[in-house]
């Protein structure tokens, strides 16, 4: 009852400056693998309907947008996170997640299809980085954050050359570590400031370019450099969080204006016990749990208007908690597999995204910085150029 029968669900409001935003819920249905009997049906943009097999009636859930099966890459970067782009050009910070459990499509949806690595035997080998072969990728396959960057250089090129500029950070959290996508080394420290308030992650490379192809082939490599790990669920089961950031800063005659898009694969929220792990790869899932149980307790306590919210348990949300927390626009989008036999993940899920639905958040104004902040491009030129020589 009362669900939403609007075929496009409802919209994003356009940014007001301090003013209360609902966090908003997008919950995408991937495409079957099989012919096999499901779970979900998509009744409109904006509700579905689960079945638990039969012990009850079905039941709807609606949220502000419903992606069905055959929906493309487009209209989910239109529908969620191009308003976002436009925000952040205005110099507001905002933030995409994707949530659901391993094989769901979170990281089709973020960067779209990855080659399938060969499965490691050896249970206890070290982790493996993904090799670097050339990927070919139909530009109808294209995920959000490639998207994103091409659709933030459009709207600048425009302006003149020396008035914007975009730069890029990408790191992974994997086993409660903090690792540069850009520039992989050893772990990286979070850092607040003297209040609490701003997080930042030491040492962590921030590059700048004006070239659209360099960053997205600097968002490929690093997604190269993931750590992923196979498991009895699955083979390429990303069992790192990744998240992007892209920084625009447009010098007005106001001072320069900052804005910042998270966009952020999280690792799978499946239980540990599912996947048969063993020794590492259990702590592993421990870690995991950790980061993901932190995100859903910060959750709860938001839907439920708490007044006081944990961000502290894990570094996840340390991270998110700008993005959770009121100064920015946040869009999650929930991933489901269709199949009955991934039921119990895909109930797990649509809870976890209903609670989500009922966060609000207040806006903040423009961030205008005084100066462009100091980049250490000069630091980054040999990796840049080296990068290029491989693309
Ligand atoms: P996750 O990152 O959640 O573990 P993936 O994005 O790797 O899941 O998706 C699992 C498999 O399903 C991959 O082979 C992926 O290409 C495919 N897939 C997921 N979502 C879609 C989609 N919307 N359209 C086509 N294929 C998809
Ligand atoms: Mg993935």
């Amino acid at each position: 009852s009362g669900g939403s029968n609007s075929s496009q669900g409802r919209s994003i409001a356009t940014a007001q400056p301090a003013q209360e935003e609902r966090l908003v819920v997008a919950v995408r249905v991937r495409p079957s693998m099989e012919a096999a009997e499901r779970c979900i049906e998509v009744v409109s943009g904006g509700s579905l309907l689960y079945d638990d097999g039969g012990k009850s009636r079905p039941r709807q859930y609606s949220y502000d947008h419903v992606f069905r099966e055959n929906d493309t890459q487009e209209q989910v970067y239109k529908t969620t996170t191009a308003p976002l782009v436009r925000d952040v050009l205005n110099g507001l910070n905002a933030a995409v997640f994707a949530y659901g459990a391993t094989g769901s499509g979170k990281t089709h949806t973020m960067l779209g299809p990855v080659p399938r690595k060969k499965p490691q035997t050896a249970p206890d080998r070290p982790p493996a980085t993904a090799s670097c072969e050339a990927t070919d990728v139909s530009s109808l396959d294209i995920g959000l954050m490639v998207r994103a960057i091409e659709d933030i250089f459009s709207h600048i090129e425009s302006a003149e050359a020396d008035t914007c500029r975009v730069s890029i950070s990408y790191l992974e959290i994997y086993n409660e570590l903090i690792r540069d996508l850009l520039n992989p080394g050893g772990p990286l420290e979070l850092r607040e400031d003297h209040r609490g308030q701003r997080i930042t992650v030491a040492g962590l490379s921030e590059i700048t370019t004006a070239s659209r192809k360099e960053v997205v082939s600097l968002l490929m490599k690093g997604n190269k450099a993931r750590t992923m790990e196979p498991t009895a669920a699955n083979q390429t089961s990303s069992r790192s969080h990744a998240l992007l950031s892209i920084t625009v800063q447009a010098r007005t005659p106001l001072g320069t204006k900052q804005g910042r898009l998270f966009l952020t694969d999280l690792a799978g929220s499946e239980r540990a016990k599912k996947t048969k792990n063993r020794g590492k790869r259990l702590q592993e899932g421990a870690h995991i749990n950790r980061s993901l149980l932190a995100l859903g307790n910060c959750i709860n306590a938001l839907s439920g208007g708490a007044r006081y919210v944990n961000y502290r348990d894990s570094k996840l949300t340390r991270l998110l908690k700008e993005a959770l927390s009121g100064r920015c626009k946040t869009v999650m989008i929930a991933h489901v597999a269709p199949e009955s036999k991934h039921r119990d993940e895909t109930k797990n899920t649509l809870v976890y995204a209903d609670r989500a639905n009922s966060i609000t958040t207040k806006l903040q104004n423009s961030v205008y910085i005084d100066e462009f902040k100091d980049f250490p491009t000069k630091h980054y030129q040999s990796l840049v150029s080296e990068l290029r020589d491989e693309v």
